[in-house]
């Protein structure tokens, strides 16, 4: 069964007499345990199809299913990874990964055993008492995927979170990103305009176009490197 079926999902900012729809009728399943990146030029939707998804703004066509129900708002179903990660810079990396559970109000000896869990899988442990600003962009990124998958959501959103890192930290976060997805069986939608992070990264490439927006190819990809 499908994990995410979007069917006729359009966005129109403007809905002014012309508007260009940002995003035009997109119908495709997304199924659990898959790796989708998403590509495209510059402005052709990636950014919104993912807020979307997020629940961050509701399509203006169509609907989104997560699991058979319609997606209405934010939840921790779905976890979202920006490419500047919204942390909270004078907290530790502790508290700001701990933030979720507080807010779900997890029992504190849990919220403790479980942030452990994630800052050793992220590779933050020795980093555990450091302020946020403290820490490089790279850190900062793994800080934000902690943040993300201790809320155990269903499916990861990634909107380009290595595009601002140097090169040899963008293949550290691959390979972190990588072995997350294979240990933990998480679905990954993963925006990059980055051919060879798609074709490292993806079990399955979408192509978007420009005005409008829509997919004009998925693609299935088969690894061809291990990273782990
Ligand atoms: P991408 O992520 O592929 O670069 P976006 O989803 O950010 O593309 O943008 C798709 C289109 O929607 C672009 O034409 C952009 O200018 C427009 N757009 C994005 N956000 C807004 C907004 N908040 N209000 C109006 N137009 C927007
Ligand atoms: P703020 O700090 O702006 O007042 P909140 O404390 O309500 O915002 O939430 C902070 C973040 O936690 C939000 O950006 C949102 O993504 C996330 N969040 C809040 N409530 C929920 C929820 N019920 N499900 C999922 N995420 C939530």
């Amino acid at each position: 069964n499908e994990l995410i079926s979007m069917e006729n999902v359009s966005l129109v900012y403007d809905k002014g007499a012309g508007a260009v729809p940002a995003i035009d009728n997109i119908n495709v399943n997304i199924y659990p345990g898959e790796f989708v990146c998403v590509m495209g030029p510059s402005g052709c939707g990636k950014s919104t199809l993912l807020n979307i998804l997020a629940g961050f703004i509701p399509p203006t066509g169509g609907t989104v299913k997560l699991n058979q129900t319609e997606i209405k708002g934010i939840d921790w179903h779905r976890g979202v990874v920006f490419q500047q990660p919204p942390l909270y810079e004078w907290y530790s990396v502790r508290k700001n990964i701990a933030f979720g559970p507080m807010m779900k109000k997890v029992p504190k000896s849990k919220i403790r055993e479980e942030v452990s869990t994630y800052l050793e899988k992220v590779g933050l442990t020795e980093f555990a008492d450091k302020k946020v600003y403290e820490l490089s962009g790279g850190m900062k990124q793994r800080a934000a995927i902690a943040s993300a998958l201790i809320n155990n959501p269903e499916i990861l959103l990634m909107d380009e979170p290595f595009g601002a890192l140097d090169a040899l930290t963008r293949e550290q976060m691959q390979g972190l990103i990588r072995k997350i997805w294979w240990s933990s069986g998480k679905t990954i939608f993963f925006i990059t305009h980055d051919v060879d992070e798609a074709l490292l990264l993806a079990t399955r490439i979408l192509v978007m176009s420009k005005h409008p927006g829509k997919i004009i190819a998925d693609l299935p990809v088969h690894f061809t490197k291990d990273i782990v």
